[in-house]
């Protein structure tokens, strides 16, 4: 039977990446997206085109009602859910000083509570199944800490330690759940950056370049796969050297 993917945050970037990835590795494919609706259109029409199994599907994490509705239409529409990988996600860079309560919440909304939403809806579908892969997009600065990124860099953190916390409990129910954590990667995320401040940043990488949306996907699709069947609760860091 065909495997299915959920992949959220799907309409561009690092999601959109993972979304071509398994479509191309033979999966039924859910690209999820939250405003971009053209983007996430026209990259299922032109994967459907060369007869891909995609479909899209509106949520915003952030919901629960809408995260539960995601999984439930997706059980719907393809029978089973091997793999959700929790990719969305906004990044906020401000003083501390400078970020007040409403900031915070959205932060923690989307890339953490986002998180938690969809492992609980997706969770009683894998364990009815007795399979299923879950992998989370933390973030290097999860795992250092960046300056004038606390909120970020927090709701990162949260998703590590929400990972190793469910590998645990989903573990005797034959499900893994890891993280990916990406370094500085070429996406619209950091289109906020001069080209000075990437060359600046660029210059501490070890491996001397950003890396690419396809090569988190790779890394995504390694722990999909039935060769990490024995790795579970652990933080997979693609970032050129520079957290090591
Ligand atoms: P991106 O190009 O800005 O894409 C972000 C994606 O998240 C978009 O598809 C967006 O969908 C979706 N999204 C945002 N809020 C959402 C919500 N409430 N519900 C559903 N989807 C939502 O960013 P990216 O660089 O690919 O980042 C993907 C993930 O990698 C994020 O979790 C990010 O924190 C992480 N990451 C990125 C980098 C980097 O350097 N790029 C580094 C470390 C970690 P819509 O546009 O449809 O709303």
């Amino acid at each position: 039977m065909k495997k299915t993917a959920i992949i959220t945050g799907a309409s561009k970037g690092i999601g959109a990446a993972t979304a071509i990835l398994f479509a191309q590795k033979g999966y039924n494919v859910v690209i999820n997206y939250n405003n971009s609706y053209e983007s996430a259109t026209l990259l299922a029409r032109s994967l459907s085109q060369n007869g891909f199994s995609v479909t899209t599907q509106k949520a915003n994490v952030a919901n629960r009602l809408e995260a539960e509705l995601l999984i439930k239409e997706t059980l719907y529409k393809f029978g089973r859910i091997d793999v959700l990988v929790n990719n969305a996600g906004v990044a906020f860079e401000s003083l501390i000083s400078s970020t007040d309560e409403v900031d915070y919440d959205r932060i923690m909304d989307i890339n953490l509570k986002g998180t938690f939403n969809c492992c609980k809806a997706v969770t009683q579908v894998m364990v009815n199944q007795q399979a299923g892969k879950i992998i989370n997009i933390s973030s290097m600065w999860g795992e250092t800490g960046a300056s004038c990124e606390v909120a970020y860099s927090a709701s990162k953190a949260g998703v590590i330690g929400l990972t190793k916390a469910l590998a645990k409990e989903l573990a005797p129910s034959g499900i893994t759940v890891n993280a990916v954590s990406p370094g500085i990667i070429e996406t619209s995320m950091n289109s906020n950056l001069t080209v000075e401040e990437l060359n600046d940043f660029v210059a501490t990488i070890p491996l001397g370049r950003m890396g690419t949306a396809d090569e988190i996907a790779q890394a995504v699709y390694f722990l999909a796969s039935d060769n990490a069947d024995y790795i579970t609760g652990q933080v997979l860091s693609v970032n050129g050297g520079y957290v090591i």
